[in-house]
């Protein structure tokens, strides 16, 4: 007897027939002997139209109650996949985040999960209950409501999985698996049959939402068997794991895209020494995250900076450096959020130098303009403007990834 985690997304539980068929997923697994605690999403859209209704009431709501409101979305969900299950004549239990024990820190809206107190998950589970677990959510040390952050409920799942220890744990989602790129977006994309977490980390922080990133970042440290499959096809999915056996023909695994940015220009600072440090401590006391950093080199006595931010953090960076002009000592500020990042992943770029060359070339060919450049040993990104992002991806993807 296993035991399995199994979380379903949004899409997988937007309505009734949807629900019915998750449930049959469910059963079946019980029916084959395992333990299954299931984690599952707001049905469709109801996170964003939460969103919708606190922006009509009050657009400057506090984080604590946007947490209130946007934790019942999945509450919604658990309540009616276990009255299906309980329908159909098998032990069932739904059971909110704090409900599960799921402890966090107080960082409303982009909660960390602290600790899970799994008493009551086993004994539901002795009691051979199926365990339906509201996931995006938990309870800080104040007994107030937290969310993880959109897309947390993968991380709900692997969290839980850990903890219980389980023997698997099957991320249910819309699509077959962890593509090359977004199957939705890009034409060609072709589907990974196993992929490491390494590489997938890259991917789902440098945009591919199909798993949280920090899912991936927990599924790793504790070394969590996972897999992504389709709610709705009966395929095989995608196993990430620590080491791939697939011998790969091409060096990258999958591309991505960000949208959710925005770079700023310091220009005409001093060309001197202590600069970039009064910069980017500045930033860092906001709690601004920076990504990319360029600087150019000096002419004459000045030089400039550019870096990039996630868009929420743009007005706030441009703020503070606003306030300390005199002391940092520029001439003027750029800022502009109509720009994407688009990046390749693969674990085998970094003994292939070709690799950035041949990005750049599919980028040239089709007319695209680089604004910044970032490598790493798995990944390289670009930054280009958000109306050539699409296409951007798609002629990299096509330089990686065409059969010719
Ligand atoms: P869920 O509601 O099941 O959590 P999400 O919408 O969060 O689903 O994630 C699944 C979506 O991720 C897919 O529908 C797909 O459009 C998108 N996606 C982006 N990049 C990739 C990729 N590389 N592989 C698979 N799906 C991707
Ligand atoms: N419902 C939440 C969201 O839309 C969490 C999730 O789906 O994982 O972001
Ligand atoms: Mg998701």
């Amino acid at each position: 007897m296993a035991l399995v985690v199994q979380k379903f997304g949004g899409t997988s539980v937007a309505d009734a027939e949807r629900i019915r068929n998750v449930a049959r997923i469910i059963t079946d697994t019980y029916e084959a002997g395992n333990s299954v605690v299931v984690v599952l999403s707001a049905q469709g859209d109801t996170t964003d139209d939460l969103i919708a209704k606190a922006e009509e009431l009050n657009p400057k709501a506090g984080k604590r109650e946007m947490d209130m409101l946007l934790s019942t979305g999945e509450q919604i969900s658990i309540a009616l996949c276990a009255m299906t299950i309980e329908g159909m004549g098998y032990p069932v239990v739904s059971l909110t985040g704090w409900q599960a024990g799921m402890q966090t820190n107080s960082a409303y809206g982009n909660a960390r999960i602290k600790r899970i107190e799994t008493e009551r998950i086993r004994v539901e589970l002795d009691q051979k209950r199926i365990v339906i677990v509201a996931g995006f959510q938990g309870i800080n040390k104040y007994g107030d409501v937290t969310t993880l952050g959109r897309g947390g409920s993968d991380t709900s799942a692997v969290a839980l999985a850990a903890e219980l220890r389980a023997d698997l744990c099957q991320i249910y989602t819309d699509v077959d698996g962890v593509y090359t790129a977004d199957p939705r977006k890009v034409a060609g994309a072709k589907k990974l049959d196993e992929i490491t977490y390494d590489e997938m980390l890259e991917l789902a922080t440098l945009g591919a939402q199909v798993l949280h990133n920090r899912s991936v970042e927990m599924a790793k440290r504790y070394g969590v068997n996972l897999e992504v499959v389709s709610s709705f096809s009966g395929k095989p999915g995608t196993k990430v794991k620590e080491v791939v056996t697939t011998v790969e023909k091409s060096h990258v695994s999958g591309v991505a895209r960000d949208k959710n940015i925005a770079r700023l220009a310091l220009v005409g600072l001093a060309d001197e020494p202590g600069i970039a440090f009064k910069v980017f401590s500045l930033l860092a006391k906001e709690r601004v995250n920076v990504d990319i950093i360029l600087q150019s080199i000096g002419r004459g006595d000045t030089k400039d900076i550019s870096f990039t931010v996630t868009k929420s953090d743009m007005e706030q960076a441009r703020k503070v450096l606003e306030e300390h002009k005199a002391a940092i000592g520029f001439d003027h500020i750029d800022v502009t959020d109509n720009i994407a990042k688009v990046s390749i992943v693969g674990a085998g770029m970094i003994n292939n130098p070709g690799v950035a060359a041949n990005m750049f070339e599919a980028l040239f060919a089709a007319g695209i303009n680089i604004h910044m450049i970032s490598t790493s040993e798995i990944k390289v990104s670009v930054l280009v403007d958000v109306v050539d992002a699409d296409r951007a991806v798609q002629v990299v993807h096509e330089k990686f990834f065409s059969e010719a």
